[in-house]
């Protein structure tokens, strides 16, 4: 259940109210918006649990108490009415602009790494993407180059100014990652890592959580507020494509899941149109769709020469591409009056 305050409680009533809810054995979460403040109640359900609402309601400073029944509470509209906006190094997500991370898939080498961070920067992009711990659906593909990966993207972001994200897979990698990068990236194939998520919870850091490739938006949502159970409510959610029966892409762009998450979450949707699609002639149309529908943000991987990159190729853009695709979706997002995140 939430807890609506009225807004002149004072701060201690709100906090006999905290006390008394912790005495009781639940767990709660603040969310103090401009207008008013919201307690999250999370916990083992008493069993009078109608006479506990009027209990609460019967409080001066209370306004509302509202039982929440969807299966998550905190990364729900009704715990935080408006938008979470995410600051990592001054690029603002969430915030109504759109935010464009961009970069290889996999960090391959100094050289391609700089080449492409300078150019992105170039172009407008926000954060600057690249792997070092990859995952991979063979245990014979490439891996990442680990530590030293993340070395390289430390160093490329201390040269362009570019905030960084990369994945992380495993909670033993959690703390050695968490040395350099600035968001922390869930794959899709880890949506459901339930240890990995609770994990991510207790990290001071934002962490982008890409859909599964056959979860439905109901449990991506429950694995986001797997994050923020924890108490890390810096989550930036990613429609990265699901699995249908097509196959002339790689995956199926749920253009759905976009505005579906402004109505069921305050918090910030990414496009992925580049896994999405695998396909780089579409990821610019697919990109401008994800714009024209709300998405706060997207993240698409370029690379120097795509033909020989080590993953996901077919997918990435050339550069010319990437500059192509800023320029498209510029006029897009003012037609909806949005406008590219301001250069970093
Ligand atoms: C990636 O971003 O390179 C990646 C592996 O993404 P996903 O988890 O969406 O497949
Ligand atoms: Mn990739």
């Amino acid at each position: 259940m939430i807890i609506i305050l009225e807004p002149k409680a004072t701060l201690e009533q709100r906090d006999s109210l905290l006390t008394d809810l912790k005495q009781r054995g639940y767990g709660v979460h603040l969310s103090e918006g401009v207008e008013r403040t919201i307690v999250g109640v999370i916990g083992t359900p008493e069993l009078d649990k109608m006479n506990l609402v009027e209990q609460f309601e019967s409080l001066p400073f209370v306004e509302r108490v509202v039982p929440i029944l969807k299966p998550y509470k905190l990364v729900g509209k009704s715990f935080k009415p408006e938008g979470t906006v995410i600051n990592v190094r001054g690029v603002k997500i969430g915030d109504g602009s759109v935010c464009i991370m961009a970069g290889p898939c996999t960090v391959e080498s100094p050289e391609m790494l700089f080449e492409t961070a300078r150019f992105v920067k170039k172009c407008g992009a926000n954060v600057l993407r690249g792997g070092a711990f990859k995952p991979s659906t063979s245990p014979y593909s490439f891996h990442g180059l680990g530590e030293q990966g993340l070395q390289l993207l430390a160093e490329a972001r201390d040269e362009t100014g570019l905030p960084i994200i990369t994945e992380v897979m495993d909670t033993r990698d959690i703390e050695l990652v968490g040395k350099y990068t600035d968001i922390f990236q869930i794959g899709t194939r880890n949506m459901t890592n339930f240890s990995l998520l609770k994990e991510m919870g207790n990290v001071r850091k934002p962490v982008m959580l890409k859909r599964g490739w056959a979860s439905t938006i109901e449990e991506w949502l429950q694995a986001a507020e797997y994050i923020a159970s924890q108490g890390n409510y810096e989550i930036i959610l990613c429609e990265r494509g699901i699995r249908t029966f097509e196959t002339y892409t790689r995956n199926t762009f749920d253009i759905n899941a976009i505005p579906s998450i402004h109505e069921l979450s305050h918090l910030p949707i990414f496009a992925d149109p580049s896994h999405a699609t695998g396909r780089r002639s579409i990821v610019q149309a697919v990109s401008c769709g994800a714009v024209a529908s709300g998405a706060d943000g997207l993240i698409i991987e370029t690379h120097p020469n795509p033909e020989k990159a080590i993953k996901d190729g077919p997918q990435s853009l050339t550069f010319t591409q990437f500059e192509e695709l800023l320029t498209a979706i510029r006029p897009v997002a003012e037609a909806v009056g949005r406008s590219l995140s301001p250069a970093v």
